[in-house]
């Protein structure tokens, strides 16, 4: 099958409202490009194998009759359009990535180099632990930063993901609870402007979630959260600083009161780049955190991983942290691996197999040892002026939803758009035009239209202004009532506006004869 005539013409770039229609809908030296396999040619490979010898045919009936559907391509046209895939994705490489709650910053090169390195890349993780003691004493290092950074006494390595991390330290406290023999405590205090993995997390583990309303200044409401503590509680999960970019001033005050009602306090350490080598965690009260090292820490991440969520514990918690761990003694070290070598620990199991994302791992000591402690608290001190620099720029034309200044983002709301006839989705398509991909929009859940904006502590000056600028024009078009070119907006996108909730609701995730007719 060659090109499908119906893709064409459907990434039109518009000029004075007129479409421009090319050919073989190419746009400039952005070319159309086919799935893979409306290119099969049957017969094409990219290899020139030999003939199978024949053999004696043992299947009988479960001998596969037609072609085994794999598209067949030569080797330049499979790199041909892997590249011209690439070349339609966004990425921090290219330019600002201002997804708020998500700290799209710069992958240090280094960082990429050190990974590289034979000895780490090729290892593997059934490798005799005598031949990875380097490897070994790399996890040893990065869980003592990651220990020093939170001032916590224990750290779990091996989820991988803040979700994964979530799921870890929620575990670790259902066996603590367990294993006091508290089987009252169900139910887990969620505010509500929690990330969804928040409350998914604690109903996973079989926890009620009670929600916990946001206060006019977008914080915890003390009043709210004491009314709800009882002896059923299990947990609090508190993001700090929380998804509206704020701190929770009263952090102090709701630790050592979910405490005394027994609870654990969980907290969602995403947004731990706002507070890096400033503040440690440990010292306001929490019994365990997970860490996104490919948030705070660097590591590449966006279309759908990798990951790494360490989860920092307290004393209280270390002793349920999953298997494996590594240690040291004066043999070098080791891995625990099974709960009989466990000692007095009470592993609540294992979460993953081998022991965590390893070049994830091996990124962010990179990143780490490259800024040393002082540079890793510039990070934080910068990713918050540049997020303030942001909200400077854009208050007076845009709608901050909480006064005063923010931490390492800030948050708008659509009030600025009211009457105009754009809404929040229209004005992030209107960003993709202009070359900038949108924030993170509709979250958090507690103001209307949300945009957050995290421009992190690796954009500089130069390059807030440009966005600052094209926010500007765009909140004054929008004001002066151009709603219909936000409405048709991305113009000059290989696609144009999707119908994404049809594309969420109904995803077509196979490619069949029939669709691409
Ligand atoms: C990113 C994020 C998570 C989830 O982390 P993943 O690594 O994407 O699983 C949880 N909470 C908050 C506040 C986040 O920003």
């Amino acid at each position: 099958m060659t090109h499908s005539t119906d893709l064409r013409g459907r990434g039109e770039a518009v000029e004075g409202g007129d479409a421009i229609e090319t050919v073989l809908g190419h746009r400039g030296l952005q070319l159309e490009e086919a799935l893979i396999f409306e290119q099969d040619s049957a017969g094409s490979s990219g290899v020139d194998l030999p003939t199978a010898p024949e053999a004696p045919d043992r299947l009988g009936t479960f001998r596969r009759q037609g072609r085994i559907g794999l598209p067949g391509l030569s080797e330049p046209e499979v790199v041909r359009h892997y590249t011209r895939l690439s070349q339609k994705n966004y990425a921090i490489d290219m330019g600002l990535y201002p997804l708020g709650s998500c700290t799209m910053k710069h992958n240090p090169r280094l960082n990429e180099a050190v990974v590289r390195l034979p000895g780490l890349a090729g290892a593997h993780p059934m490798q005799p632990v005598e031949t990875v003691q380097g490897a070994l004493a790399l996890i040893d290092e990065l869980a003592h930063w990651l220990k020093e950074l939170t001032g916590m006494p224990a750290v779990a390595m091996s989820p991988a993901a803040g979700a994964h991390g979530e799921l870890c330290g929620m575990m670790c406290i259902r066996a603590a609870l367990d294993a006091r023999g508290d089987s009252k405590r169900r139910r887990v205090l969620v505010p509500e402007s929690a990330h969804g993995t928040n409350p998914a997390t604690a109903a996973q583990c079989g926890f009620t979630v009670d929600p916990i309303p946001a206060n006019a200044k977008g914080r915890v409401d003390l009043a709210a959260f004491r009314a709800k503590l009882g002896d059923d509680v299990a947990a609090l999960m508190l993001t700090n600083p929380n998804t509206c970019g704020l701190f929770e001033p009263d952090i102090i005050a709701i630790g050592s009161d979910l405490h005394e009602a027994g609870g654990y306090f969980y907290c969602d350490g995403a947004n731990f780049n706002a507070l890096v080598g400033r503040v440690r965690p440990g010292d306001l009260g929490i019994d365990c955190m997970h860490i996104n090292l490919h948030k705070t820490f660097s590591t590449p991440h966006g279309g759908g991983g990798p990951g790494a969520g360490p989860v920092v514990l307290s004393q209280a918690l270390a002793p349920h942290a999953p298997l494996p761990w590594v240690v040291h003694s004066g043999d070098g070290f080791a891995l625990v691996e099974h709960e009989g070598d466990a000692g007095d620990a009470k592993p609540f199991g294992r979460l993953k197999g081998f022991h965590g994302q390893m070049g994830m791992f091996v990124r962010a000591l990179a990143y780490m040892l490259s800024h040393g402690k002082d540079g890793l608290r510039q990070v934080a001190e910068d990713a918050v002026l540049n997020a303030n620099y942001v909200l400077a720029g854009l208050e007076d034309v845009m709608t901050v939803s909480f006064d005063g200044p923010c931490m390492h983002e800030v948050l708008f709301d659509d009030r600025f758009l009211k009457g105009s006839g754009v809404s929040t989705l229209d004005f992030a398509k209107a960003m993709i035009d202009e070359g900038y991909h949108p924030m993170t929009m509709y979250f958090p859940l507690v103001v209307h239209g949300a945009m957050l904006v995290e421009p992190t502590e690796t954009e500089s000056k130069a390059g807030l202004d440009a966005f600052i600028e094209v926010m500007r024009s765009l909140a004054a078009r929008a004001k002066a009532g151009d709603a219909d070119s936000f409405i048709s907006a991305p113009r000059l996108t290989p696609r144009r506006r999707l119908d994404e909730t049809a594309a969420a609701r109904k995803p077509v995730l196979r490619w069949r004869e029939e669709a691409a007719e």
